[in-house]
């Protein structure tokens, strides 16, 4: 917050170049990649649309996979802006199935599916997927097909490895694991991805690619950016590596798993039902039958002025959101899982009062 309190300065001026050199090669250490990283102006959804319009012209058939409400909401976006999206379904309770993907591209000898567009960490029913695994099946399948990833929520908070795992475009967002205010988002782009971007001829200017890259090359952009969140970036990428992200992802893994032991001790069962996949950016509840999540959900900021997250989509009252990503430790923590206990009480919800207590247990044991 203090680096952003700044005068903003001229952006076509020398003090300016400096920065943008600096955030614009800094930026590619959170990705683990070598390739360009375009920042632009707007929200995690305008990084989406930048993907999609940078690669893709009407009538294109990409495949994408629903883990949940994000993946559906790029899935709509995709629609909308004319592509023909397949959309592999799945019940909203565990990552990507990499092996169901693999065997769709089989069947697609004809290589007419341009991409894969999938979810990283899927922030409405968190759940993790392994992009790996997803690369390992477009190899397997010989198939020529983009990979997409929105790691919007993931990055910062989960491993992510955009050159190791042979991801084309990365998409995210700068107010998630990057801990800043919303405003600025991200297109991790490879040189196939590039090379795709330079054959396409659908119209598009904000978002373009081809119209950002030479400018970046000298550390600045086609149009006004952000300085302030800039600022912010530039400080808050050096705020990672001196925790060191190892570490910054270990944190968030212990924390996510002494809040599943909360939810269990609580007698809740949380969406993700796939051990390996659970996020460690947020947790998602149920509610028991009969019980409404929103209304919990109201007594909790009323009472504690705590904000849980909303169930989203299918999961519309029905669950709630508990967040612990970015710069949390074990105490905010605790006051968090605090708010939870006594809110299902004053809710009135049929629930343990045990979770607090086994959080601690968990945090005492694992604490260095
Ligand atoms: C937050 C989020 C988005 C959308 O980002 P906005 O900044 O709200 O536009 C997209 N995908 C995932 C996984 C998210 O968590």
């Amino acid at each position: 917050m203090r680096a952003m309190d700044m005068p903003i300065i001229d952006h076509r001026g020398p003090e300016f170049q400096k920065l943008g050199k600096r955030v614009l090669e800094k930026i590619k250490t959170i990705f683990k990649t070598r390739d360009p990283v375009f920042i632009f102006p707007s929200s995690g959804t305008g990084a989406w649309e930048a993907a999609l319009a940078n690669l893709f012209a009407p009538g294109d058939a990409i495949l994408m996979y629903e883990t949940g409400q994000f993946a559906t909401l790029w899935k709509n976006m995709a629609q909308k802006i004319g592509l023909r999206p397949e959309f592999m379904t799945s019940d909203w309770r565990g990552g990507i199935n990499a092996a169901a993907i693999e065997q769709r591209l089989r069947e697609d000898k004809e290589h007419r599916l341009k991409a894969v567009c999938v979810v990283h960490n899927e922030t409405s029913t968190g759940a993790t997927s392994r992009i790996d695994e997803v690369r390992g099946a477009i190899d397997a399948a010989g198939h020529p097909a983009l990979l997409l990833v929105d790691t919007v929520s993931g990055l910062g908070c989960a491993d992510y490895r955009h050159d190791e795992w042979g991801v084309d475009v990365s998409v995210s967002g700068s107010q998630k694991g990057l801990m800043l205010p919303p405003g600025i988002s991200f297109n991790a782009v490879s040189e196939k991805a590039l090379k795709s971007a330079r054959a396409s001829d659908t119209p598009k200017l904000y978002w373009s690619w081809e119209e950002m890259l030479p400018l970046n090359a000298n550390g600045f952009f086609a149009y006004t950016p952000a300085t302030g969140l800039l600022y912010g970036l530039d400080v808050v990428i050096d705020m990672m590596h001196e925790e060191g992200l190892d570490h910054v992802f270990a944190r968030h893994q212990r924390h996510a798993e002494a809040t599943r032991r909360a939810v269990a001790a609580w007698g809740l069962e949380t969406v993700c039902l796939e051990q390996r996949c659970h996020s460690p950016v947020l947790t998602a509840a149920l509610m028991p039958q009969g019980h409404s999540a929103d209304q919990f959900r109201r007594i909790v900021l009323e009472h504690f002025d705590m904000s849980l997250g909303m169930g989203l989509g299918r999961l519309a009252d029905k669950a709630f959101r508990i967040g612990h990503l970015g710069d949390i430790n074990d105490l905010t923590l605790l006051g968090a899982l605090s708010g939870v206990e006594m809110g299902l009480a004053l809710s009135g919800v049929p629930a343990g009062k045990g979770g607090v207590g086994a959080a601690m247990d968990y945090l005492r044991e694992t604490s260095v």
